[in-house]
């Protein structure tokens, strides 16, 4: 998708700070972050947000919840992390290329 930054991302015509790639993954530090360890795991198939998920889908949507869990422990935070995805405008999103927030390192009560 030519206007999708997360997909000039994975092109390399944006700069980010990458924690892991392979050919269907890529994780990368959030530019805002909002906890002391906040990153972003995504496919790197466009999918605009979770509803627009298919059966297809499945196996690398599981995969980043994988890549994130291990991604998180090599970060200090294995023993209690956030998986956070939002979908739609409504709620909060506002990059529409699906992500998968990782929040760990402080206190946070549910569901705030
Ligand atoms: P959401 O509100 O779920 O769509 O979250 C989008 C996230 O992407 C936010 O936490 C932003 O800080 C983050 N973000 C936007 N642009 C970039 C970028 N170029 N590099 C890293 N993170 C970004």
């Amino acid at each position: 998708m030519s206007d999708c930054i997360f997909c000039k991302i994975i092109a390399g015509d944006i700069p980010a700070k990458k924690l892991y790639e392979d050919d269907e993954v890529m994780a990368f530090w959030d530019i805002a972050p909002q906890a002391p360890v906040h990153f972003l795991v995504i496919p790197k198939k466009h999918l605009a947000a979770p509803v627009d998920v298919e059966e297809v889908d499945d196996r690398v949507i599981g995969k980043l919840i994988r890549i994130g869990a291990q991604l998180a422990k090599e970060n200090g935070v294995g023993d209690g992390f956030r998986v956070i995805f939002n979908n739609g405008k409504k709620a909060g999103q506002e990059v529409f290329h699906i992500h998968m927030h990782i929040l760990g390192g402080r206190e946070r009560p549910w569901p705030l």
